[in-house]
């Protein structure tokens, strides 16, 4: 039997954003406290926890503070250094663990490891020269996508290789020597599974969502996703296998494409609640954002089926505007994320909206 933390408990959560937010409120029903981490003053996170550290993601003397404050440390954005998070796991126990964070915070790294687990991927190629990229398109064949291997979000950091672009030219923007080329996948749909796996190794994957991006940004994820039921048991079991294979424990969200002969080929891992798993805390027997705190506390996971069919819609910029009607609509439950400023691009709230009958 795992060391299940009990009630009164605290969670440490790095990262003061609307996936912190989310989880402290989920937490607190299960009578867990959260310490939040980050460099941000009235961070959407802090608004909602017991006890914020707003100090630097390199500020040793206050990672160490907080390491010694909290029962369990997590993290609900992963570009926090590898280094920082191996410090801490000697403190207090890290989940999920500093090296599932190494893998999903590289292309290459994650590309590898997906197909190393099995799973398709695009094709790929790492490149970290203009030379390479030449060779790598040589190979790929166009049109292709070069993408930086680090830090990129939202279609940022990426650039398309169609047949008429100048290949310096788009090594030149990308300003990196760390890169990948991916071929372009003519995708049927986009969907995403959000897998948990407990501290007893038990993981459950929660239905297929189906997104939709404007802009590269996630605009509506809809749940159930009208794919075959055999790509659906697909996806979820590669994301399983995914979640065991990195010995996870906590959440892990799968980004793939489905091709129009429905393979299923993975894009992107993230070590955390995800935007395209918000449906479930309307539409689930259980949110993404509870199970999350049930696995890193060593609770059982909870039911994944879908009580609902719901259609997740993103708050972007100034979208935000529209919670006066949402909150007159009957089916209709609004998240916001108590962010001051509407800037274009960010993410303000989500509002979900379930079919009843
Ligand atoms: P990413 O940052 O890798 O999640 O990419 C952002 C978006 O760009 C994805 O959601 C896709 O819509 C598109 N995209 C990324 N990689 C590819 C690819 N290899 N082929 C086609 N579309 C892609």
């Amino acid at each position: 039997m795992p060391e299940v933390l009990a009630p009164g408990a605290v969670i440490g959560i790095i990262g003061g954003g609307q996936l912190g937010r989310m989880t402290a409120l989920a937490a607190a029903p299960l009578g867990y406290r959260c310490h939040i981490f980050t460099p941000e003053e009235d961070s959407p996170a802090s608004q909602v926890a017991e006890r914020t550290t707003v100090a630097s993601y390199d500020d040793e003397v206050a990672l160490s503070a907080f390491a010694a404050s909290v029962d369990v440390i997590t993290y609900e954005f992963e570009n926090i250094p590898v280094d920082t998070v191996e410090r801490l796991s000697k403190l207090a126990p890290v989940r999920p663990r500093p090296s599932v964070l190494a893998v999903s915070q590289h292309r290459v790294a994650e590309k590898d490891f997906a197909r190393d687990a099995g799973a398709g991927t695009a094709p790929y190629r790492h490149v970290t020269s203009f030379e390479q990229l030449r060779k790598a398109v040589e190979e790929i064949g166009r049109p292709a996508v070069l993408k930086t291997c680090r830090f990129g979000y939202d279609g940022k950091g990426q650039v398309k290789i169609a047949a008429e672009t100048d290949l310096a030219e788009a090594w030149e923007s990308l300003n990196t020597d760390d890169a990948v080329l991916e071929g372009f996948v003519s995708f049927e749909k986009e969907i995403s599974v959000i897998v948990a796996r407990g501290l007893d190794g038990t993981s459950r994957a929660f239905p297929v969502a189906e997104n939709h991006h404007v802009d590269h940004i996630l605009s509506t994820s809809t749940v159930p996703a009208a794919i075959a039921p055999e790509t659906e048991a697909a996806a979820r079991a590669v994301s399983e296998a995914l979640a065991e294979r990195l010995d996870l424990v906590g959440l892990l969200a799968v980004e793939m494409f489905v091709t129009s002969d429905g393979k299923v080929l993975v894009n992107e891992v993230a070590p955390r609640p995800h935007n395209s798993g918000h449906w479930t805390q309307d539409g689930c027997a259980t949110s993404q954002f509870e199970q999350f705190v049930r696995a890193v506390t060593g609770l059982p996971l909870g039911p994944v089926d879908v009580r609902f069919p719901t259609v997740m819609q993103n708050l972007i910029g100034d979208q935000v505007e529209q919670w006066k009607t949402i909150v007159a609509e009957p089916d209709a439950k609004l998240h916001l994320y108590g962010k001051a400023e509407a800037r274009p691009g960010r993410k303000m709230g989500h509002v979900n909206r379930i079919r009843v009958s």
